[in-house]
């Protein structure tokens, strides 16, 4: 199938159903892992799309929501409020001076891209409860302009000891874009990272893959993708 015609099929396609076809792949993914599919949650990366898309993908059964920009996340958690089980995931940057608003929101179950000691430091004086984050690694080079290097991981481990409430439970990276094999060597990087630095039993869970790539990202030990466009669509702007 060329590319184009599996884009018109999956534009045709209603959230429900391109949620449970993705779903069919995190399986297969999975197993082709020697994994079972619970092993693996899928963020439904909701930015830049209306809450009622969210509330489509939440009745088909999606729990888990990532939003990059904190303001947005904060308008959708209001929105959204009445809501039971959902579940609030920052992917985004995150600067010190909006750290007391995204804490405020009660949803709020992951911050996936922590990346420095003073961030960690910050959180830890503004959060009111346990706070779990995932250290963003920058892999490949010029990609991102966030995320810690290699090297740095140590110290920002080590801020995360010296913090009350805020606990790291694992790392997370965003490849530079490229098709998905050519991303596994950065999947299969970070993986190693962890094993160096304690292994699953102190970080337990890796946050890696998106919709073009989640396949790969499994099949390299994911824990937790990141899916936007697979399920919502591809996003205007
Ligand atoms: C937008 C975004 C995603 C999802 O991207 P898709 O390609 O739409 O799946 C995942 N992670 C982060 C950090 C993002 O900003």
């Amino acid at each position: 199938m060329t590319e184009r015609r599996a884009f018109a099929i999956t534009q045709a396609m209603t959230i429900a159903e391109r949620l449970a076809s993705v779903r069919e792949r995190i399986a297969r993914a999975a197993e082709r892992a020697g994994r079972g599919t619970e092993a693996v949650t899928l963020v439904a990366v909701s930015k830049r799309k209306p809450a009622g898309d969210i509330a489509a993908a939440l009745d088909a059964g999606c729990r888990d929501f990532g939003e990059n920009y904190v303001q947005e996340l904060v308008d959708k958690a209001s929105e959204m409020s009445e809501r039971e089980g959902l579940r609030w995931h920052f992917i985004g940057h995150l600067q010190r001076n909006k750290v007391k608003i995204l804490l405020g929101v009660p949803q709020l179950v992951l911050l996936h891209g922590v990346d420095s000691p003073r961030l960690i430091a910050e959180l830890d004086k503004r959060a009111s409860r346990p706070m779990e984050v995932l250290l963003q690694v920058e892999l490949g080079g010029e990609a991102s302009k966030s995320g810690c290097q290699p090297g740095e991981l140590g110290a920002l481990l080590e801020a995360v000891d010296r913090a009350e409430r805020v606990a790291a439970c694992g790392l997370m990276c965003m490849p530079p874009p490229g098709d998905p094999e050519a991303a596994r060597p950065f999947f299969a990087e970070l993986r190693q990272l962890r094993d160096a630095h304690g292994g699953s039993e102190r970080l337990p869970h890796l946050s890696m893959g998106m919709s073009h790539d989640f396949e790969v990202a499994i099949e390299e030990g994911a824990t937790i993708v990141r899916v936007g466009s697979a399920i919502f669509g591809p996003r205007a702007g």
